[in-house]
């Protein structure tokens, strides 16, 4: 068994090889800016748009339609204040739902304290919105739709193209946040009605750091840095050279290996969900059956601290999670799994455990053996647990 078994690829990844070995050459000899006219610059200027043309190619966008930042933060960021701003006149409603990410709701929560309104939606028992109440919620001033591709804890992936129908037969632009998805669905803005996308290049075993906003040709939108020409005048700041061609190589990798090395995680995924439903007692899927991130697995056991069991996975060299990064920290049960319906206790109990091709099959087994054996240690000493036998002899 090797000595860590890595199950949080939801939070971040490890960049691969080729990765950095494309990037290598931007720190040093090429550290031309791109902006300058010698031909050194021009080749940090030719790798920029290679980047930006395969990820286009990727999305079906145009390279043009691609806004690189710092991050799918970032994306996220502008994609709801700079619209926000250019939409004002027209209305100040904007709709998202419960189960966002930090980035869009902390977003959104600023923008109610500039006067904007913002309805979150709810989501059923497995993290689907309703798209009912999604019709029922636009209104005339209705300026934003913000609702995600697939969730981050729970995997869950969301009717995006019926979504962008909807938005589309009210000629309301639509943001998803395709951080999770970018990589691991096919996505075509085009098909699916998308008119902005965020994604992050850490989250695709890319470097750290760097994102991109995809903008829909003709959506009106404000720039979110000012200052110099870069990004055309939307986003301003030399660009991230190194980053970019990192994550611009990154994407072609996940791109052209998204069927085999997916059907792979699929397969793991499923047999660690399998054998832990099976032979752990008082255990749940949190998420869709079946609509789900091939490589995400949530769950909840009752009776024990979500945090315990993930400070006892990591001295079996196993790296879980409880939720989403920017939660841990916190006591609060997360947002995701309240949305979905979980009373505080249960919630309170969950593990996350995200995939990538690099796992085997030995080590789910080794995992869900190590889940088994610290579950049931956990509960020995747990009161609740000690109750619940008690009243159910
Ligand atoms: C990780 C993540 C983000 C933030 O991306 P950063 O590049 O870390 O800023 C936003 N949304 C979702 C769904 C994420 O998983």
């Amino acid at each position: 068994m090797k000595q860590l078994i890595y199950l949080d690829n939801a939070a971040t990844t490890a960049a691969r090889p080729e990765v950095v070995e494309a990037m290598l050459p931007y720190f040093s000899e090429k550290y031309g800016n791109p902006s300058s006219v010698y031909s050194l610059a021009q080749e940090s200027k030719e790798a920029v748009d290679a980047a930006r043309a395969a990820i286009a190619e990727a999305l079906h966008a145009k390279p043009e339609e691609i806004y690189f930042t710092a991050g799918g933060s970032e994306a996220d960021n502008w994609a709801l204040v700079a619209s926000a701003e250019a939409y004002e006149k027209k209305g100040r409603h904007i709709i998202t739902t419960k189960i966002e990410h930090h980035a869009v709701l902390h977003t959104c929560q600023y923008l109610e304290s500039r006067g904007f309104e913002v309805t979150y939606l709810d989501v059923d028992e497995n993290g689907v919105v309703d798209l009912e109440e999604l019709k029922q919620a636009i209104r005339p001033d209705t300026i934003l739709i913000s609702i995600m591709f697939a969730n981050n804890e729970i995997g869950t992936i969301e009717p995006v193209e019926e979504i962008g129908k909807i938005a589309k037969a009210h000629g309301i632009p639509f943001h998803t946040d395709a951080v999770q998805a970018f990589g691991q669905v096919p996505i075509d803005v085009d098909a699916l009605g998308i008119d902005m996308l965020s994604a992050s290049g850490h989250k695709l075993n890319g470097p750290k750091g760097i994102g991109f906003l995809y903008i829909r040709r003709g959506i009106k939108i404000k720039s979110f840095i000012h200052g110099g020409a870069q990004e055309r005048k939307r986003r301003a700041g030399t660009e991230n050279v190194t980053g970019i061609v990192g994550f611009g190589k990154a994407v072609e990798i996940a791109v052209s290996t998204m069927e085999e090395r997916t059907s792979y995680e699929r397969r793991l995924r499923d047999h660690l969900i399998q054998r832990v439903l099976s032979e752990v007692p008082h255990s749940r899927l949190n998420g869709h059956p079946s609509d789900r991130l091939p490589a995400n697995a949530n769950f909840c056991f009752r009776f024990i601290e979500g945090e315990s069991l993930l400070m006892m996975l990591d001295m079996k060299g196993i790296c879980g999670s409880s939720g989403s990064a920017c939660t841990s920290g916190s006591l609060d049960p997360s947002h995701v799994l309240l949305a979905i319906g979980l009373p505080h206790e249960i919630a309170h109990g969950s593990l996350r455990l995200t995939l990538n091709e690099s796992n085997t099959m030995e080590e789910m087994d080794y995992v869900v053996d190590s889940i088994k054996e610290i579950v049931a240690q956990l509960r020995e000493m747990s009161p609740l647990y000690a109750d619940f036998v008690k009243k159910n002899k």
